[in-house]
C-alpha cells in the first residue's frame, strides 16, 4: 500500500486507533520485561542468528522492515508504511527503502518523534548492525510495547523506524520533508536513538550551535539544547551521577552538541528541539580527535592503545581506532564476549530512561 506521507499521518493522527491504550493497566510490562523483550528484538534483527546485515533498499533492509511493522502492528497501533525511492548513483536503477511509523496519541494534540533507524553497512566487513542500530530499534519496540498499556500522555508518540539512514539520512529526510507546515508545528521534539550500546560511556547530545548544513531539508534551523536538557534531568532522577551525560568541551565539539550524521539533523533543520543518545567515548583522542568516533578503550578494538593517553599507541599503523560501528566487531556474540552483560545494561538504562521521561 503506498500512499503520500500527508494522508498517512492525516489518518493516523486522526484516528482513535491503539488498540492497547484503552486497555487497562493490568497487563502494562515491568521492567524486567521490557528488557526481556528487547533482547528478543535484538536477537531477531542483529543477532548472529538473527536477520543481521540489512543494508539500505537490499531484500534484508525490507525483511526488517516487514519484521518491525508486524511487531508494532502487534501492539495494536496503527502502523503506517512510508516508502520512498533511493538511487546510489546518477542514473543507475532507483531502489525502494521505507520508514515505519506508529502513533500513540496524547492529550495535548502535540506528539514527540522517537526515531532509530534500523540498516546496517558494511555487510563486506562483517557488521551484523547490533549496536548500529539494531539494539536502538530493539528499545524502541520493546518501549512501544510497554507504552501501548499506558494511558495517554500530554503529548502524543510518533515511532519511526528510519531506512536508508547509512547512504545519507534517506528515510529521516523524506518524512521530514513530506511534513506540512501544520504537521511540522504539531511535533514538540525529536529523540534520535544511533549506537545507544556498545561504546564505554552514555552520553545526551543537542543539535549544534553552528546550524546544519540542511542539503535537500527546508532551512529553518534550530539549536534548542531544552529536549537535551530534560532527558538529563530525568537521567539525574533515576541514576543518579551513574547514567547519561554531556560530552566535555572539545575542538569542533562544544559540550553536548553533535554534528548532523544522523536522523536527528532534518529534524533539527526542521526547527525542532532534537536530543540524541550515544553510547561512546569522548575521552579517546581519535584519528581526528576527541570526537566521539573512537567507542571503546577495550585492547582488542586496536592494534595497539596507549592506556595512559588514551590513544593509538602509533597514529599511523594504527587499523581499528577503538571503533565498532561500520566495522566486523558490530557482531552480538563477539560484543557479549568482549563486554558480558555491557549490551544489556546499556539497552535497560535507555529504557529506564525512556520510559521515566514518557510516563
Ligand atoms: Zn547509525
Amino acid at each position: 500500500m503506498r500512499r503520500s506521507l500527508r494522508r498517512a499521518l492525516f489518518v493516523i493522527m486522526s484516528s482513535a486507533l491503539v488498540g492497547g491504550v484503552a486497555q487497562a493497566n493490568d497487563n502494562a510490562s515491568g521492567k524486567g520485561e521490557m528488557l526481556a523483550d528487547a533482547k528478543q528484538y535484538l536477537a531477531k534483527i542483529a543477532g548472529d542468528k538473527g536477520i543481521g546485515p540489512r543494508e539500505a533498499a537490499t531484500a534484508s533492509e525490507t525483511e526488517t522492515a516487514n519484521y518491525i511493522y508486524d511487531v508494532l502492528l502487534s501492539f495494536g497501533y496503527q502502523v503506517e508504511r512510508q516508502e520512498f525511492t533511493v538511487s546510489f548513483k546518477k542514473g543507475a536503477e532507483k531502489k525502494t527503502s521505507q520508514n515505519i511509523i506508529a502513533y500513540k496519541p496524547g492529550r495535548s494534540g502535540k506528539s514527540l518523534v522517537l526515531g532509530a533507524h534500523y540498516d546496517s553497512i558494511n555487510a563486506k566487513a562483517g557488521s551484523h548492525g547490533v549496536i548500529d542500530n539494531g539494539a536502538s530499534v530493539a528499545v524502541m519496540l520493546s518501549l512501544a510495547k510497554h507504552l501501548s498499556t499506558q494511558p495517554k500522555s500530554e503529548d502524543g508518540i510518533v515511532f519511526i523506524a528510519f531506512g536508508a539512514e547509512e547512504v545519507g539520512l534517506r528515510g529521516s529526510r523524506h518524512f521530514v520533508n513530506k511534513l506540512t507546515t501544520e504537521e511540522q508545528q504539531s511535533f514538540v521534539g525529536m529523540i534520535n536513538m544511533d549506537t545507544i550500546v556498545g561504546g564505554d560511556k552514555l552520553y545526551i547530545h543537542s543539535a549544534h550551535n553552528k546550524p546544519y548544513n540542511c542539503q535537500g531539508v527546508p532551512n529553518n534551523y534550530r539549536f534548542d539544547t531544552s529536549l537535551r536538557d530534560e532527558l538529563l534531568k530525568v537521567s539525574k532522577e533515576v541514576f543518579g551521577d551513574d547514567g547519561y551525560q554531556l560530552h566535555p568541551d572539545y575542538a569542533g565539539y562544544p559540550a553536548g552538541e553533535t554534528g548532523n550524521w544522523s536522523d536527528h539533523a532534518p529534524f533539527a533543520c526542521a526547527g525542532m528541539p532534537v536530543a540524541y543518545l550515544e553510547a561512546t567515548n569522548f575521552s579517546i583522542v581519535g584519528k581526528d580527535g576527541n570526537d566521539g568516533y573512537s567507542q571503546s578503550i577495550h585492547p582488542k578494538l586496536w592494534s595497539c592503545i596507549n592506556e595512559e593517553k588514551l590513544s593509538a599507541c602509533d597514529a599511523k599503523s594504527e587499523k581499528k581506532w577503538g571503533q565498532i560501528w561500520h566495522t566486523g566487531a558490530d557482531q552480538l556474540n563477539f560484543l557479549n564476549g568482549l563486554f558480558p552483560e555491557r549490551i544489556n545494561q546499556q539497552m535497560d538504562k535507555s529504557l529506564q530512561l525512556l520510559s521515566a521521561y514518557f510516563e
